[in-house]
């Protein structure tokens, strides 16, 4: 293992402070392995540490049963090679995490990335030596390397959230994480199960689970639209027609907003423009089409209260014509936000399981959970006895993974600091005082509301030929100005305030984390917009960033 001091300054030919590597590449997901390969293949040395024994990110630790992507796998995977997406073969509709960790393993081994990436490694501390313009990064391991660049691929629902209930040393049973799913299968069988979280995730496994177990209990905050995913085994038609001209399917894709609906465009017409019964026709069409569609059936759903409400009441008969009990059923219909202010979820037989005899839903906000005792949990004024306990609540999302690290820029500045009121960036791509330091799909981009396969390829694409401006005019290092980071900040608020989105309390503002600053996220404006702006940015010798 090559384990330089930091003091080590010896110099390349080109004058530049010498370096372990030229790129530090922090995570082995869809993003993580593209800018790996992209950085090798313009001849940089780069290294990638990954804290998971294998690649996949996200797909690697989410192993949970149901676990599957609500986007068309034709769609949530890499473009950057054509031979790469005629070749794989997607046996569903929308891949489960066992096929998109395949994809991701066979993407590794094809592109020979193993051989660059230390797995189980993860990394702790980032500083940057102002004096050589280098990364000084640590690791778990004990590693210390140096580089010029830090590509920060560290993902955007990947720093799990605590158990926040008292007690969990003392339960008997067996206590499971979605996110940390163990890789052995889980046998449910004649065992009282309880799950808290009713997000994505709980919402894929709560059937599975239902149907195993003896009795399950769904521990239930706050409840969630979801719409059917309408998985089914790849039409071969379909996928023959995608891959006869899969160029036109990306182009569509990279110049839309959201990078999904290839196939069904969103509509470009207003909800009220149109009669009840036209908007009722098109609500269904896309309700039975399955996932993440049905979302773009207006443009203005996601804008306007009165054209979201339509879309709202919609969704909302939808569950209580599913569930048999009527009690039941209006536990589990959302009703005091708008549809999709809250990410929307995509099920298969969710709001069904209710009406199984062996389910009970309990709702915590009436009833909430005190403790976990030793033999289950003390929810009101009742104990609940349980074998298992799962807990489906969620991530500190889109910032808690990179603040998990040691960053310090200049000036020994942490990174933690400097986004202690909310993420500042330029684009959400670097941040003032820590030059060389990119991020993708990072908080003030499109990020988890475009497709992140496409999303993390823009970053890095944008990356590399940021590297290539540098060395082609001479420059060490590039950084975010202040005054752009301000601005920034400025217009992902004043775009997000004239969305819906605040009117929901969601991980899209940092809510379901304690004491996490209220801030809006994801940029809202689309991914077109987006990439207008940033590809105009690097057009114009990068305003907004400074270059040394
Ligand atoms: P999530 O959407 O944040 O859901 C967490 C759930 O746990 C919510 O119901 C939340 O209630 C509840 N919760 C959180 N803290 C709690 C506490 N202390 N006590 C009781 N309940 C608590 O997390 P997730 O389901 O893991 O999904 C996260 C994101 O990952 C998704 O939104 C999606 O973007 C992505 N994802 C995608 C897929 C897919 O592609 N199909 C699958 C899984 C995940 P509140 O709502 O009240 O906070």
């Amino acid at each position: 293992m090559d384990m330089p001091s930091f003091t080590d300054a010896s110099r390349r030919p080109d004058g530049r402070p010498d370096a372990t590597y030229d790129a530090i590449v922090v995570g082995a997901g869809f993003a993580g392995l593209y800018a790996l390969h992209r950085l090798r293949q313009v001849g940089l040395k780069a290294r990638c540490y990954e804290a998971g024994e294998g690649v996949g990110g996200t797909w690697y630790w989410n192993r949970y049963p149901g676990a599957a992507c609500d986007i068309e796998s034709l769609e949530y995977s890499y473009s950057f090679d054509e031979a790469l997406q005629q070749e794989w073969k997607w046996s569903t509709r929308f891949a489960r995490q066992p096929e998109i960790l395949s994809y991701l393993n066979h993407v590794a081994d094809r592109f020979d990335l193993r051989r660059d990436i230390r797995f189980g490694t993860r990394v702790t501390t980032a500083h940057f030596d102002e004096a050589r313009a280098l990364w000084q990064v640590e690791t778990d391991r004990g590693e210390r390397v140096t580089a010029r660049f830090c590509v920060m691929a560290t993902g955007c629902l990947s720093s799990p959230k605590p158990i926040e209930y008292p007690g969990a040393d003392s339960f008997r049973g067996r206590i499971l994480r979605t996110a940390y799913w163990p890789e052995a299968p889980v046998d449910f069988t004649g065992l009282r199960v309880g799950i808290v979280g009713t997000g994505s995730s709980g919402i894929q496994c709560i059937p599975l689970i239902a149907e195993q177990a003896q009795h399950l209990t769904v521990f239930q905050r706050t409840p969630n639209f979801s719409i059917p995913a309408g998985n089914r085994p790849m039409d071969p038609e379909y996928e023959r027609s995608v891959k006869a001209d899969y160029a036109s399917l990306r182009a569509i894709e990279r110049d839309s907003d959201v990078g999904i609906c290839a196939r069904l465009l969103p509509e470009t017409k207003r909800a009220l423009d149109v009669s009840p019964e036209e908007r009722e026709a098109e609500y269904q069409r896309r309700w039975e089409a399955g996932g993440l569609y049905f979302y773009c059936s207006y443009v203005d759903l996601l804008v306007d209260r009165a054209a979201n409400d339509t879309i709202t009441a919609f969704a909302q008969r939808k569950i209580r014509e599913k569930v048999r009990d009527p009690k039941v059923a209006e536990l589990l219909v959302p009703k005091d936000y708008p549809f999709g202010a809250k990410r929307l979820c995509a099920d298969t037989g969710y709001y069904e399981t209710f009406n199984r005899d062996n389910v009970r839903l309990v709702d915590i906000k009436a009833s909430p959970i005190h403790e976990i005792t030793p033999t289950g949990l003390r929810v009101g004024d009742e104990q609940i006895e349980l074998d298992v306990l799962i807990f489906a609540t969620g991530f500190d999302a889109m910032t808690g993974a990179l603040l998990n690290i040691d960053i310090r820029g200049r000036g020994e500045r942490t990174f933690a600091e400097h986004w202690k009121q909310g993420p500042r960036s330029q684009l959400g791509l670097m941040s003032a005082g820590f030059p060389n330091l990119f991020i993708t799909t990072g908080p003030g981009s499109p990020s988890v509301l475009y497709n992140m396969v496409l999303g993390n390829e823009y970053h890095v694409d944008w990356i590399m030929d940021c590297i290539a401006y540098l060395d082609r005019h001479g420059h060490a290092t590039i950084e975010a100005t202040q005054e752009a980071e301000s601005d920034w900040r400025r217009t992902v608020d004043e775009i997000g305030r004239q969305t819906l989105f605040g009117a929901a309390s969601s991980w899209y503002l940092g809510d379901n984390v304690p004491g996490k600053p209220r801030v809006i996220l994801p940029y809202l404006g689309g991914f077109r917009a987006y990439k207008r702006t940033c590809d105009s940015v690097a057009a114009s010798g990068y305003p907004g960033f400074a270059l040394v």
